[in-house]
């Protein structure tokens, strides 16, 4: 069976990078009908932090990323004591005593004489013998492997292709430190052993940790999972996306008002592609993700698009759930959704107008809260030639039954008889009810707005008239 897994370190955020490689494993393990794991490396005990591991979580969650586990390779301390003994009893790996001062010291030599800095092996039995080396009392050792001095190490990477490494070129990485707890390349592969890994898909920034993990598991004897890379995203600049390009974290892009189908989908899209499909469900990615079509090369990060996209689900999104998810942000904004009409109206009347959650909010603050119409459009638009119009029509709000048709024959009426254009009449109006002049159908939107507060705003405004 098909078994891929998602393996972050919580020492930070959830980084949309990390995310979308998680996204491919997910969609290919759905695909085969397999299981799609999450594995949270938290064995740099310094960085690591709960906070990060929630991020994670929540950030897996907002995106719909259902996962088997989560498992922390902390609680399997066991395992990889159990395999570090495998090992050594096979004299794949062996104790190393050398102190850090002295591995210093061994780099700095190597770099003087244009070497590449590597561990030169003294600690190897045979070696540690011939020079004599006597393990230090009470001071524990690393455990590193003993990487093959020969040969090569190739595979074929689902994403680039074939690659091939000598092994000249590896030296004896430490696997376990002094105090038992793995390192990244030996946790990695006993974790993808234990837990059935067929598929290893991760960033390309690990090209060169995995011919070290192949060799482990040759160690072992140990049948190897397919490897995949896949390239980083960069920013619009060129350089390797960070924070420097603004967000970049799964969940500040939930707390700018993105969607997440909007974003899955964009991530998807972002260095995989199914014929030009811009626009496509996850469902639609389960079906037809695969591995050829990932990009070799980096992508790079198109804010404007991820919004055009955002904007497209946001129109089709269903107004009861887009109500609920903007009544938070019209809460933080400090207006008071319960006092004004139903949210879910008015969201279905302004999404199609907006990019985010953020904007659906702000576009529809005046429906919870006096507007405070801007100055110049004051001035542009409260004129004493109109005044007696509004005076007039305000009269006519204050008797019909409150309902879009009437609103609108009373509008209509008032033009007539004033012998003037709709956005004579209309303009000043919107922005004496909305603050802006930029509104929806004006019938609509008074119809929502209710008639105590249209005739509220209406009578405040007409009392500066004209400016
Ligand atoms: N913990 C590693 C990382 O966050 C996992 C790499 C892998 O998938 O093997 O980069």
């Amino acid at each position: 069976m098909t078994r891929t897994r998602f393996a972050p370190s919580p020492t930070g955020y959830l980084h949309i990078g990390g995310a979308r490689t998680a996204l491919y494993c997910w969609a290919f393990a759905k695909k085969l009908g397999g299981s799609f794991v999450l594995r949270v490396e938290d064995t740099d005990q310094e960085r690591s932090t709960q906070a990060s591991v929630q991020a994670i979580l929540d950030g897996m969650r907002w995106l719909g990323l259902d996962y088997e586990g989560p498992y922390f390779q902390m609680k399997r301390l066991e395992s990889y004591q159990r395999v570090v003994d495998v090992l050594l009893k096979s004299g794949h790996a062996y104790p190393c005593y050398a102190s850090k001062e002295e591995l210093d010291e061994m780099r700095e030599g190597q770099r003087a004489r244009h070497e590449k800095p590597r561990y030169d092996g003294r600690w190897r039995p045979e070696n540690a013998k011939h020079l004599g080396l006597t393990p230090s009392v009470g001071v524990k050792p690393v455990i590193r492997f003993r990487n093959p001095d020969d040969g090569e190490v190739a595979w074929n990477d689902l994403v680039k292709g074939p690659i091939c490494i000598q092994n000249s070129e590896l030296d004896d990485l430490v696997i376990m430190r002094a105090d038992g707890i793995p390192t990244y390349n030996f946790g990695v592969v006993v974790d993808d052993i234990d837990m059935k890994m067929t598929h290893v898909i991760r960033g390309d920034d690990h090209v060169n940790n995995t011919p070290r993990q192949i060799n482990i598991y040759r160690a072992l004897g140990e049948t190897l999972p397919q490897f995949g890379h896949v390239p980083m995203i960069l920013g619009p600049d060129g350089e390797r996306l960070s924070k420097r390009h603004g967000a970049v974290s799964v969940m500040q892009y939930s707390e700018e008002g993105f969607l997440p189908e909007a974003l899955v989908n964009y991530l998807a899209r972002l260095g995989w592609s199914h014929g030009d499909e811009e626009k496509f469900s996850a469902e639609q990615l389960i079906e037809w993700f695969d591995f050829e079509h990932i990009s070799r090369s980096p992508a790079r990060f198109d804010g404007e698009k991820l919004k055009w996209l955002n904007q497209q689900y946001l129109k089709q999104a269903d107004d009861t759930r887009l109500a609920a998810l903007t009544h938070p942000f019209l809460e933080k904004m400090g207006c008071n959704v319960d006092e004004g009409p139903d949210l879910s109206r008015v969201v279905g009347l302004l999404k199609s107008r907006v990019n985010t959650l953020i904007e659906l909010a702000q576009a529809a603050e005046y429906f919870y809260r006096n507007p405070n119409a801007p100055e110049d459009l004051k001035l542009l638009h409260y004129g004493a030639t109109i005044k007696p119009a509004l005076v007039q029509l305000l009269g006519h709000l204050e008797s019909i039954d409150w309902e879009r048709g009437f609103i609108n024959t009373a509008i209509k009426s008032v033009i007539t008889e004033h012998k003037i254009k709709m956005p004579q009449l209309a303009m000043p109006l919107r922005l004496m009810v909305t603050g802006t002049v930029h509104t929806p159908s004006i019938d609509v939107t008074l119809e929502l707005l209710g008639r105590e507060v249209v005739l509220s705003r209406m009578r405040s405004q007409l009392a500066v008239f004209p400016l």
